[in-house]
C-alpha cells in the first residue's frame, strides 16, 4: 500500500507582497550578509548570527504550509530568494535546504500527529533538520545504501553511516533514509525513511575540509544502536521511504537551480563592472571583442538559466509532476555558474586569483552545484527517460 501523499498544495502570492518580501532579502544582504561573507568563507565559519536572522525573517519555514507556522510561499517566490542570496554567498541557502527538503517530506507523506509535531518546529527555526541519503558505498545509486533499522517493540534499532550531511553538526534533526527490508527485490521496497533526532547512539563524525561551499558544515553521521521511536517513521509505513526521499528532492533541484542562477549572475555583475573599469591598450577591456564575447555568453546563461528555473517552479506550484523540468533546471543553471564564474575568472585576468576578491569564491562554490541533488550525468539521464515517456512513438 502506498502512503496517502497529499499532492504538493497549490500556491500563488500577492505580487506586492512577493516584492516586499524580495527587498527585505535586498535589505538584509546589504545590510547582514555582504559585510561578511569574506571572513566566514574564508576561515570556514558558521555563521550563527545570519542562521538566527534567516529565523526571524521566516526563511526556514519559506515552503511550509502556513497551517503549520510557515510562509507558505510558492516555489517561484522561493526561487527568487535564493537566486538572490547566491549572488551575493551561494552556500548560505544551503543551511534552509535540507532542511526545507525534509519538511516537504513530512508535510506530504506524514501523518498528521508527525505534521503537527515536526513541521511548526522546523518553521520557526527552533529545530533545523537535514537530508541524510548518502552513506561511503552509495551515492547516486542510493538503493545501494547498507544502513539498517530493525523493529524492536515501539522502535527501530539503526545502525549504519551517513557522509557528506549537510548541516551534520549544526542541525537537530535529519530524514534519515535506510533499509528496513535489506533483501527486498526490488532494493526501493525495503527502504523507509525515518525522522532522527540527535539522541544516545547517534553521533557526529569530523567536519571535511572543502574546495569550496565553506561555512555550512559537511560531516559524516554515526548510528550504533540508535534506537528511534516507530512513531518517527515517515507515514508510518515501512517501504516508503525512496519515493518519499526523492519526492522532496524535486524542490531541492530547484534550489539548487535557483543557486545556479544566482550564482551565475553574480558572476555577471562581478565581471561586468570589472570589465568597465580595468584599461588596457588605452580604455575598458569592456571594449575588447573576446571581452564581449565572453559576457554575451555570460548574459545569455544566466538568463537562460533563470527561465529555465522559474518555469520548473512555476510547475511545481500547479502541483505537477516537475522531474524533468527541475532536472532541466538544475542540470542548466549549475553548468552555466560553473561556466561563468570560470568565464569571470579569465576577465579578471592575475586578480582573480587575490582573496582579495569575491570572483575566486564563486568559482570555488560552483562546481559543488553539479553534484548535489543529483549529478549533472543523472539530470540528464532523468531529462531523457521523461522525455521520452511523455512522447510515446
Ligand atoms: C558539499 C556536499 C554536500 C552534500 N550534502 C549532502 C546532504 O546533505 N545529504 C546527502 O544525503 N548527500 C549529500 N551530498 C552527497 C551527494 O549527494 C553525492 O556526492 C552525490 O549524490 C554523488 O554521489 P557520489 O559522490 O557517491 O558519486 P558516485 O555515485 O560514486 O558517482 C561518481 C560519478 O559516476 C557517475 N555515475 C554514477 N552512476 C552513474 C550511472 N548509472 N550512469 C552514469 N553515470 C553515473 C556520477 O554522475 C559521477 O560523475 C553532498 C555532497 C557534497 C560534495
Amino acid at each position: 500500500m502506498a502512503t496517502a501523499a497529499l499532492p504538493v498544495a497549490r500556491r500563488t502570492i500577492d505580487p506586492d507582497d512577493e516584492a516586499a518580501f524580495l527587498d527585505a532579502i535586498d535589505q538584509w544582504l546589504k545590510r547582514s550578509v555582504i559585510p561578511v561573507v569574506m571572513h566566514h568563507d574564508h576561515n570556514d565559519l558558521w555563521p550563527a548570527e545570519l542562521v538566527a536572522e534567516m529565523a526571524e525573517m521566516g526563511l526556514f519555514g519559506a515552503t511550509i504550509g502556513r497551517e503549520y507556522g510557515g510562509l507558505g510561499l510558492p516555489a517561484t517566490t522561493y526561487a527568487k530568494i535564493v537566486m538572490k542570496i547566491s549572488a551575493h554567498w551561494m552556500a548560505i541557502t544551503g543551511i534552509f535546504n535540507s532542511h526545507l527538503i525534509m519538511a516537504v517530506a513530512i508535510e506530504r507523506f506524514g501523518t498528521p500527529a508527525q505534521k503537527a509535531k515536526w513541521l511548526p518546529r522546523l518553521a520557526s527555526g527552533e529545530i533545523r533538520g537535514g537530508l541524510a541519503l548518502t552513506e561511503p558505498n552509495a551515492g547516486t545509486d542510493l538503493q545501494a545504501i547498507r544502513m539498517t533499522a530493525v523493529r524492536d517493540g515501539d522502535d527501530y534499532i539503526v545502525n549504519g553511516t551517513k557522509t557528506w550531511i549537510s548541516n551534520a553538526l549544526h542541525a537537530d534533526v535529519f530524514a534519515l533514509l535506510v533499509k528496513t527490508d535489506p533483501t527486498a527485490n526490488p532494493r526501493y521496497k525495503g527502504m523507509s525513511l525515518f525522522i532522527a533526532d540527535k539522541r544516545d547512539g547517534f553521533t557526529t563524525g569530523k567536519k571535511f575540509k572543502k574546495l569550496g561551499y565553506n561555512a555550512i558544515d559537511s560531516a559524516e553521521l554515526i548510528f550504533d544502536n540508535f534506537r528511534v521511536p516507530a512513531d518517527q517513521l515517515i507515514g508510518s509505513i515501512e517501504g516508503q521511504g525512496f519515493f518519499q526521499a526523492t519526492g522532496g528532492l524535486e524542490l531541492g533541484r530547484i534550489n539548487v537551480a535557483a543557486r545556479g542562477v544566482g550564482l551565475a549572475e553574480g558572476a555577471l555583475r562581478l565581471a561586468t563592472g570589472y570589465a568597465q573599469q580595468r584599461e588596457t591598450m588605452g580604455k575598458p577591456i569592456a571594449e575588447h571583442q573576446a571581452i564581449q564575447l565572453k559576457l554575451g555568453d555570460m548574459v545569455t546563461r544566466a538568463r537562460a538559466a533563470r527561465l529555465l528555473t522559474l518555469d520548473a517552479a512555476t510547475t511545481y506550484d500547479r502541483g505537477e509532476r516537475c522531474d524533468m523540468e527541475a532536472g532541466m533546471a538544475k542540470y542548466f543553471a549549475s553548468e552555466a555558474a560553473v561556466d561563468n564564474s570560470q568565464d569571470a575568472m579569465r576577465i579578471y585576468g592575475g586578480y582573480s586569483y587575490s582573496k582579495e576578491y569575491d570572483i575566486e569564491r564563486f568559482y570555488r562554490d560552483a562546481m559543488f552545484l553539479c553534484i548535489g541533488e543529483g549529478t549533472n550525468e543523472m539530470q540528464r539521464m532523468i531529462i531523457s527517460k521523461q522525455w521520452v515517456k511523455r512522447n510515446p512513438a
